[in-house]
């Protein structure tokens, strides 16, 4: 236990244990063993995190100007590229993902907050006519208020820092709730806040190695806004615990997204793409491109590029920046992946790469696997699989590529591959996603709005509007005559 590292979670601007006085271990999953022990939150401390959180709001926090909320969020931003390096190992330890995505990631991740500062000085209410020229009537936008953040493992900086800019921007404070498996980016991230300059209580960080911790928080009667990403299902009690309190929500879920590429694509760049959508980050992204819909013409030479480059992804050890594909974040995962494989195979799937566990480094690595022989109805084409595993299956017409890229629970995103702009357009407006790359995949940035249709969620976030999120609008009506008015009547 010497040699472990500590961690203390951040309530009210202190560093602080679990009131229990408990404390769980994150493993490593390259090492597989233990590298962290964090405090074991439970509701007390949830608690004890939406006080601070509704103290920031009616103290110091609330009292602040837009311009003053920007100033300390363009700090923020400076301190997390300047601090870019520790907080790229916290999330490499976690759940091995690769250093070079994480120094790049984290390098851009400031750029969030620049962009939400922007915002914060900008936000206005507007006029309003009135019909009845003895009233002013203005609104303003007042934020909405304690927000939870609940993160999942996958990309725990990235995903918290798309709930908490929009809602500083807005004026909120926040109470976060990390994945028990990805838990220490948060807290290293919670202690720039202070070094930023924000007043104590407006960023609070709760650990937890039991799921209730979120259910708590997720129904807290001191919360005021849900903002989550995590699985379908988890989503779902989520929108039920926010229901009981009538707050609002937004839920970032799961996804099935289609690769669609017609004859006419540059195969070498749609491989590439399809590598880059569910391959990278070892398939471990809501927005994996899993399912490859491609015109019977050209199936087996985009097959035989994909797994020809899949063959060469070089697996190992996340810090080394020559690795492509690093470990599954942690055993449950690995199990669930591995299961995946197995019901492929035992369905009839082919495997044209990959298909089993790499054990030859001792960590949970999977083989990144292309699977052909597989349907619209089979279980790993219909399923969030959240690992390196492509199903490649086919189309003849337009219209049928369509209907199977839309043949599916999930709405996340998806991509077109075709030289042919009016087909491009064309088939991009009808799949039914957030969001959708032509000739591309798996980009995002500040100013471009992401979220699902159908099961992948609920709202937006990223953009201008994301803010609205976080924000009521009030209506103010003036008086203006000075005279008495009718009791009786209304307007
Ligand atoms: P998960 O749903 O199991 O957990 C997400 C978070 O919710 C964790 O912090 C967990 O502790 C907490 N939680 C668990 N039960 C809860 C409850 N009843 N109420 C409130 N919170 C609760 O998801 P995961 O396994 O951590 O993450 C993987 C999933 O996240 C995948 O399905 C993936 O597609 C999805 N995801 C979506 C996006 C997106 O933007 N749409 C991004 C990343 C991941």
């Amino acid at each position: 236990m010497a040699d472990l590292e500590h961690f203390r979670m951040v309530i009210g601007g202190k560093a602080v244990d679990a009131i229990s006085g408990k404390t769980f271990e994150s493993e490593n999953p390259y090492t597989g063993q233990p590298w962290a022990v964090l405090p074991d939150g439970g509701p007390d401390d949830i608690d004890a995190a939406v006080a601070a959180a509704r103290a920031a709001l009616d103290g110091e926090w609330g009292e602040l100007t837009g311009f003053a909320r920007a100033a300390l969020m363009r700090r923020l931003g400076d301190l997390i590229a300047e601090n870019a390096e520790r907080l790229a190992r916290l999330e490499v330890n976690d759940s091995g993902k690769l250093y070079r995505e994480m120094i790049g990631q984290l390098n851009g991740l400031g750029g969030w907050f620049h962009y939400y500062a922007g915002i914060a000085d900008k936000l206005e209410g507007r006029q309003i006519p009135s019909p009845n020229p003895n009233f002013l009537v203005y609104t303003r936008r007042e934020p909405v208020g304690v927000v939870a953040a609940i993160t999942p493992w996958n990309s725990p900086l990235l995903l918290l820092t798309w709930k908490v800019a929009p809602a500083l921007a807005a004026g909120c404070t926040i109470v976060v709730k990390p994945s028990e498996h990805a838990p220490s980016s948060s807290l290293g991230l919670a202690e720039l806040f202070e070094k930023a300059g924000f007043p104590p209580g407006v960023v609070n960080v709760v650990t937890g190695n039991s799921r209730e911790v979120g259910a708590h928080l997720a129904g807290h009667p001191g919360v005021d806004k849900v903002a989550f990403t995590g699985s379908t299902a988890t989503g779902r009690a989520v929108a039920h615990a926010a229901a009981e309190n009538l707050n609002k929500v937004t839920l970032e879920l799961g996804g099935k997204s289609p690769q669609v590429v017609f004859p006419d694509a540059d195969l070498e760049a749609a491989s590439n793409g399809l590598v880059a959508g569910v391959f990278a980050a070892t398939g471990q992204t809501c927005m994996a491109g899993s399912r490859l819909i491609v015109h019977e013409s050209v199936h087996d030479e985009l097959v035989r590029l994909v797994a020809e480059r899949a063959s060469r992804i070089r697996l190992g050890d996340p810090n080394d920046p020559g690795t492509e594909m690093g470990p599954v974040a942690n055993r449950p995962q690995y199990e669930k992946v591995l299961g995946y494989l197995e019901t492929a195979k035992g369905e009839g799937a082919t495997v044209a790469y990959g298909g089993a566990a790499d054990t030859g480094m001792g960590g949970l690595f999977v083989q990144p696997t292309v699977l052909t022989g597989v349907g619209p109805e089979s279980t790993i084409v219909r399923e969030e699989v959240f690992g390196p595993v492509l199903s490649a299956y086919t189309f003849t017409t337009e219209d049928e590529a369509i209907t199977l890229a839309n043949d599916t629970q999930y709405g996340l995103a998806g991509a077109v591959w075709t030289k042919d702009v009016h087909r491009a357009h064309r088939v991009a407006a009808k799949i039914r996603a957030g969001s959708v790359w032509i000739n591309a995949y798996r980009v995002v940035a500040p100013s471009v709005p992401f979220g699902g249709f159908k099961s992948s969620g609920l709202g937006r976030e990223n953009g201008i509007d994301a803010v609205n999120e976080y924000t009521e609008n009030k209506s103010v009506w003036v008086e203006l005559s000075g005279g008495t008015r009718d009791p009786f009547t209304l307007g």
